[in-house]
């Protein structure tokens, strides 16, 4: 079975209402393969005018973060409910910027994950290690725990909603993207991990991005690996070109 790949903007902190909606504009428009599929994450303020660019679009809409819970004294909070409404229908948990600059943690990231499923949203579950963990040759070990905590009690009928985004800390943003090999060989094994915790086929099944400095110059090489199958893109996802020519990898 050939797994699609999904190709998700993660525009973070950038972008006015006004400025988001001519970069939707332009996803919407980019052209793609058969096999590939298109998301972006807006902020939560520019979600409404993106919705309204890509309403009856192939682009899925995605959110970068909500909360643990549905309703109720929670400032500055953003429910599952509200974003439902809005069109959102993709949510994206556990970025590394939400467990190392916010301090989530993995138990957290479960419940957000189990009630975004229970809601019907897709979720990209974000995991990845730092350089400190890399060195110290904790990088399996650090994915494993971050799958095994972000995903108890999700089914293996849920988890075909559920995307992984494997994104070393320390590839994001930082201009140093992993080596297609080195990237490869977690994916791997984060495959095999997921087959030890549900089965062979959901395995196969699930959608593994790659994220950290993804740009057009290496997008190619990446997905050529076989276990890698899409990418989460932060900042070449901010201009079209850049994002276009990600999108386009295989043309
Ligand atoms: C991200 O935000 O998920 C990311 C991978 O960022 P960048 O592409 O800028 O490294």
């Amino acid at each position: 079975m050939s797994r699609p790949y999904l190709m998700a903007g993660n525009w973070k902190m950038n972008k006015t209402p006004s400025e988001a909606v001519v970069l939707a504009e332009a996803v919407k428009n980019m052209k793609k393969g058969a096999n590939t599929r298109k998301m972006v994450a807006p902020s939560f303020v520019c979600i409404p005018a993106v919705a309204d660019v890509l309403k009856g679009s192939d682009v899925t809409l995605a959110a970068q973060n909500m909360a643990s819970v549905e309703s109720g004294a929670h400032t500055g909070e953003t429910s599952v409910l509200m974003l439902k409404e809005l069109g959102v229908t993709a949510v994206i948990l556990g970025h590394s910027e939400r467990r190392h600059v916010y301090g989530e943690n993995d138990g957290l990231i479960n419940e957000k994950v189990k009630l975004a499923l229970s809601h019907g949203l897709e979720v990209v579950l974000c995991i990845g290690e730092t350089l400190e963990e890399r060195e110290a040759g904790q990088a399996n070990d650090v994915c494993f725990g971050q799958l095994e905590g972000g995903l108890a009690g999700v089914s293996a009928a849920q988890m075909q909603n559920v995307v992984i985004a494997y994104e070393p800390v320390w590839a994001i943003g930082t201009g140093k993207t992993a080596t297609p090999g080195d990237a490869q060989t977690v994916h791997e094994a984060c495959r095999g991990k997921i087959a030890e915790l549900y089965s062979a086929s959901v395995a196969e099944s699930v959608v593994i991005q790659y994220g950290g400095s993804v740009k057009p110059g290496n997008a190619a090489e990446l997905m050529a690996q076989s276990d890698i199958d899409g990418a989460l893109v932060g900042g070449a996802s901010l201009d079209a070109d850049s994002f276009a020519s990600i999108v386009a990898f295989d043309d």
